[in-house]
């Protein structure tokens, strides 16, 4: 009879072929998915050449995920470079699952998308991953991004790794892990209309610091999160590498499921629990009802105060995007607060991938497709006054210095992003504050950090959206 385990714990003891592991244990594992993005992918297969051959072949081209999504839509000639390096790969290789930004040939820039529903291009990989069926239960997921993290909510070890591992495991199919130990952050009770997602990991990086969960699992529970769409809860696993985790991970539910069986191009997964009686390295716990908005100032994620106490900040710009705060659950929660009101600052929008922005056409701002006569979620936000764009990470890494949004001189942002050290959205001497998608549109309104409760009293209908 093997211990008691956390879900962690779990994956990795199948994925090594064992009945259990415990943390600090190194072990090999199978990888069940690679992702690689236009950043890291060139340096990866240049690895992988050097270290396999000119001629070596990966693992298996159907669990090879490539998808551009960070520097798409500049005139910048090195990162269309790196688009073709990844393109000449896939062909070499017949990698099934890759996501074209489809430049115009000869003119090297994208194509604009009049119809973000007409194209391969997805937009953010860690939104794209799971909207494309590359997401399971009980998997293992390794991207060369930081924020791979994110597809724990799905009850799955997903991490990042560097250029090295990855070029390793595009040979192999296999990697080599340390197994985490897992801190518990357990939410109670119903989240209420002004806080989402956002306030619940900004809570916990700003009580434990960026370097409190250093190499190991966050594993969020509680009602709270059961509570919470798999949107928001990605938005949670999304920020575990914010606090230094290895991973951030939720239970699987009826919620869970039933958004995998729906979009999954594999059949077969087994999803894990955690026993009673799993031993865990720390135990946190939230009453939601307790919790205030919350925004991360400037220079760091855990420089955490409530969005009260920041009030008399002035801001220049507002922006909304990301992995992180660019899903459609939070263009709603943004479209709902400005809908028939205009922005005071530069407000910039940009959905987390062209499904994100088809559905921002397609829907109304209580997430229902839009009635004869009604008006979209995108119509009402450039109403509002803000200026939108297609989807990529755009301003949310900076990028070259003609990225959309990004902080070209020394001013102060409200962000739904998740990172605000210096030089993150361009200009190293500009502020960065990190807020729920509530709170930046509050912001966006008045110029200043003001608490969303003086703009929402009512629960935020998100509609069918609000099932993802
Ligand atoms: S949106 Fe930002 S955090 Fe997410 S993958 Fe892109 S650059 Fe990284």
């Amino acid at each position: 009879m093997p211990a008691a385990m956390t879900i962690t714990e779990k994956i990795m003891a199948a994925h090594c072929g064992r009945a259990e592991v415990r943390p600090g244990e190194n072990v090999w594992v199978d990888v069940d998915v690679l992702m690689t993005h236009d950043v890291c992918g060139p340096g990866t297969i240049g690895i992988f050449k050097e270290r396999f051959g000119d001629t070596a072949r990966v693992w298996d081209p159907d669990r090879v995920v490539i998808v551009p999504d960070h520097y798409i839509f500049t005139a910048d000639e090195k990162c269309h470079r790196n688009i073709q390096i990844l393109r000449d790969f896939v062909r070499e290789q017949g990698l099934k699952y890759y996501y074209d930004p489809e430049f115009i040939q000869g003119e090297g820039m994208p194509s604009p998308y009049r119809d973000p529903t007409q194209t391969s291009y997805k937009g953010v990989c860690h939104k794209a991953l799971p909207e494309e069926g590359h997401i399971r239960p009980g998997e293992i997921l390794l991207g060369t991004d930081s924020h791979t993290c994110t597809s724990g909510a799905f009850g799955q070890f997903a991490t990042g790794v560097g250029n090295t591992d990855a070029a390793f495991t595009l040979g192999t199919g296999k990697t080599w892990l340390k197994v985490p130990a897992t801190m518990k952050f357990v939410f109670h009770g119903e989240i209420p209309p002004y806080l989402t997602a956002k306030d619940l990991i900004l809570a916990v990086i700003g009580e434990i610091s960026v370097s409190g969960a250093t190499y190991k699992t966050l594993y969020f529970t509680g009602d709270g999160i059961r509570s919470l769409t798999l949107e928001d809860r990605m938005t949670l696993t999304n920020m575990a590498i914010e606090a230094g985790g290895k991973n951030g991970v939720c239970d699987v539910d009826e919620k869970t499921l039933n958004y995998v069986q729906a979009r999954s191009n594999r059949v077969q997964w087994e999803g894990y629990e955690e026993d009673a009686g799993a031993g865990y390295d720390a135990v946190h716990e939230w009453d939601l009802g307790a919790l205030e908005p919350l925004v991360a100032c400037p220079h760091s994620p855990d420089n955490r105060k409530t969005a009260n106490e920041c009030g008399e900040v002035t801001l220049d710009r507002a922006y909304v995007g990301s992995c992180t705060g660019g899903k459609i659950t939070d263009m709603i929660f943004v479209a709902a607060l400005l809908e028939g009101r205009e922005v005071k600052i530069p407000t910039f929008v940009v959905p987390g991938s062209t499904e994100v922005h088809a559905d921002m056409i397609r829907l109304d701002v209580r997430g229902e497709p839009v009635a004869s006569g009604g008006r979209s979620i995108y119509q009402v936000l450039v109403d509002a006054g803000c200026q939108l764009a297609a989807s990529s990470c755009a301003a949310c890494l900076g990028g070259p210095h003609d990225t959309f949004g990004r902080l070209n001189e020394p001013i102060r942002c409200i962000s739904t992003t998740n990172r605000n050290f210096p030089g993150r959205m361009g200009h190293k001497e500009a502020g960065v504050y990190l807020a729920s998608p509530l709170t930046v549109a509050a912001s966006a309104l008045t110029g200043r950090v003001p608490d969303p409760r003086q703009f929402v009293s009512e629960p935020i209908v998100t509609g069918a959206a609000g099932l993802r």
